[in-house]
């Protein structure tokens, strides 16, 4: 174990992956996260997972993890598929095509899975329960040349080297760090839920169960999009053949369901929609698209009315960031960007890992810590993560009136 302690605020996708390296690094790490559990509140379905993601995990997990991760990814075509409002199929849109130029590169061919968020937060967790304090939330820290120290709304407090802000879109950590990086509302309300696959399967076509993401949309930008998670093995399966007394919930396949717009296409004035019931979520869903061939709106109706929640959606606006001396961010906490292109998490992962083998750099005496965070901010952090978000708000834009960014 090397002398470098690392304090990190959050345990999402993106600070558990950093949490993972460092371990693996052999780096002191201690992860300190609001929510009372992982099951404190619903965190989303389906993840779409491109070269990003799956080559942080296929990095930062032990051998019987990664067998875990393997066995639950339903790797897909690399395709959008585009529909009709009737649910047939118009086109089927390779991922590199019309989007810029912000898809990763990497070795050997295009990669893409969808996975189950909960499945993958529990594999990146197994084994860290010792390294995550649950019911911790940072309200503010105080950095010297000396180390950091994270002062938390229960009176305690913890000291360590570096302090990564993980803390997601409304970071407590950047509103100190980088108080002039702001985030604004990109303009659309969603509605997300699981259609079990029986429901599904017989409604949609047979490319929204092979590709990456399915959408159809009308001339006001509404749209229903659709993301299948078939599992090769079951997650509880794949737990106890690889490795043997990880928990793991079972999950059934599903297919993730959104019905989304500007918010002016749905009941929620002053986030009204915040308060409703599964059932509501449900019927306003179908509400939403009563003039399209009926088939649209049976699908969503088949949802499970417990799975049903509504998001806002917004957007971090791109900025540059100060000089760093010992504290950092990465993923959402920095550059949240609204899920049109599905990088998000896959952008919050490939910071952490980035991260991590930096921490390990300097841990190992091969570099400053000021200077190598600097670099990692400005050639990885800021450059690639600004250039994702432009890209998800420029296609948001075209494919549900997204907001323009602010200048
Ligand atoms: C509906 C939806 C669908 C999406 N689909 C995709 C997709 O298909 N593919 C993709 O790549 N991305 C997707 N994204 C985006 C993706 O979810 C995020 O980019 C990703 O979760 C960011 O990870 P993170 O670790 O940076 O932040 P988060 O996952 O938000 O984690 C931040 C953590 O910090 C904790 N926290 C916050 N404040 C404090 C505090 N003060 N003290 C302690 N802890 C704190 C939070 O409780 C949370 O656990 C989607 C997003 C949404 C909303």
């Amino acid at each position: 174990m090397s002398d470098l302690k690392v304090l990190v605020v959050g345990a999402g996708l993106g600070g558990l992956t950093l949490a993972r390296s460092l371990r693996g690094h052999g780096i002191d790490v201690a992860v300190f996260e609001r929510d009372a559990s992982p099951w404190d509140r619903p965190q989303g379905y389906r993840l779409h997972l491109d070269a990003d993601a799956i080559n942080a995990a296929r990095e930062v997990l032990p051998a019987e993890l990664r067998a875990v991760f393997e066995a639950t990814a339903q790797y897909t075509e690399p395709f959008t598929t585009i529909l009709t409002t009737g649910l047939s199929v118009i086109k089927r849109l390779r991922t590199q095509d019309g989007y810029g130029d912000v898809w990763p590169r990497h070795d050997g061919p295009e990669i893409h899975a969808n996975v189950d968020r909960a499945t993958l937060r529990q594999i990146l967790l197994a084994g860290l329960e010792n390294t995550v304090h649950y019911g911790r939330t940072l309200e503010r820290y105080e950095s010297t040349d000396e180390g950091v120290t994270a002062f938390f709304t229960d009176g305690s407090r913890a000291h360590g080297d570096v302090l990564v802000g993980a803390d997601g879109i409304r970071s407590a950590v950047r509103g100190q760090r980088a108080p002039h990086c702001e985030t604004v509302d990109a303009g659309i309300t969603a509605i997300y839920g699981r259609l079990p696959m029986a429901v599904a399967e017989p409604l949609v076509p047979a490319e929204a169960l092979t590709d990456i993401f399915t959408i159809a949309s009308d001339e006001r930008k509404v749209f229903l999009g659709l993301g299948s998670v078939r599992f090769p093995t079951s997650p509880a399966e794949a737990a106890e053949r690889f490795a043997p007394g990880t928990p793991m919930r079972d999950q059934d396949d599903y297919v993730v369901c959104i019905v989304g717009g500007r918010h002016e296409f749905f009941p929620n004035a002053d986030g009204a929609m915040r308060t409703f019931s599964g059932q509501e979520f449900r019927d306003i869903a179908a509400e939403t698209l009563r003039d399209w061939p009926s088939g649209a709106a049976d699908l969503v109706r088949g949802a499970d009315p417990a799975s049903l929640f509504c998001v806002e959606m917004y957007t971090s606006v791109p900025a540059t960031l100060d000089t760093p001396v010992n504290v950092t961010l990465l993923g959402d906490a920095i550059h949240a960007m609204t899920p049109t292109l599905g990088r998000g998490a896959n952008v919050a992962m490939r910071d952490a890992t980035l991260l991590g083998r930096t921490l390990s750099a300097v841990a190992d005496g091969q570099l400053a810590l000021a200077e190598a965070l600097a670099a990692y901010e400005r050639d990885e952090l800021t450059t690639y993560g600004f250039s994702v978000v432009r890209e998800a708000a420029r296609i948001g834009e075209q494919r549900m009136g997204q907001n323009p960014l602010p200048e």
